[in-house]
């Protein structure tokens, strides 16, 4: 057993999410089809494994969890999305230690069971964390914090948005590019935006016709 001193280099970590943002989650961001769309995105994209205590589905959990990650930074007030992380059953519940068992109904001592396992720890090394743990909501919780979901909406973007989403933003995209300047070539507006699917047709439509609303309106 390892002395639980060395708190840094724990694998699985309590991590709560303060007082004050306890209900606000990029679930509740998103459609819930859009939702369901990428958490089994993040969960196939690890191959159905648990990202910190490496289990893969059907060895003691049924389905993964997709865990968000945040940034707090204390001089701007911002929470920051950074990541969603594919977790099992128990290693997130450790995350939100202290609220999962009575949201989950799970019973404490097997929660921090699994904590002693993947870390390989002892109960002392669990104790000395969870208050450090502890110390970090308080400071967390006395903020009321701004929210920020961008990095994680344009790393999934792809997932998350319908083909007619997609469209509309490419769309907009060239209409934006044309309209700063009309002399842009074809091959311009490709090497500013990348290669897309569809590109070379949408701006030919913005060429012929370079009012957005009405090539919306054509598309919706
Ligand atoms: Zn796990």
């Amino acid at each position: 057993m390892g002395c639980g001193v060395q708190i840094m280099s724990l694998k699985l970590t309590v991590d709560m999410i303060p007082s004050t943002s306890v209900h606000i989650n990029i679930r509740n961001h998103l459609t819930p089809h859009q939702w369901n769309k990428l958490s089994k995105h993040i969960a196939e994209k690890s191959n159905q494994t648990c990202e910190i205590c490496k289990r893969v589905k059907g060895e003691g959990f049924t389905r993964l969890h997709c865990h968000e990650v945040w940034d707090f930074d204390f001089d701007t007030a911002t929470q920051t999305l950074i990541k969603l992380q594919p977790l099992c059953f128990e290693c997130h519940c450790v995350k939100h230690m202290g609220f999962s068992y009575g949201e989950f109904l799970i019973d404490e001592s097997q929660i921090i069971d699994h904590f002693l396992k993947v870390n390989n720890v002892d109960l002392d090394g669990y104790l000395q964390h969870f208050k450090k743990a502890a110390e970090v909501y308080k400071q967390r919780s006395e903020v009321n914090w701004e929210f920020d979901f961008t990095n994680v909406l344009e790393m999934y973007k792809e997932v998350i948005l319908t083909q007619h989403e997609k469209k509309i933003i490419l769309y907009k995209q060239v209409y934006e590019l044309l309209k700063n300047n009309r002399s842009l070539t074809n091959k311009d507006i490709i090497a500013e935006i990348g290669s897309t699917y569809g590109l070379n047709r949408v701006i030919k439509d913005v060429r012929k016709d370079r009012e957005l609303e009405r090539i919306r309106k054509i598309y919706e």
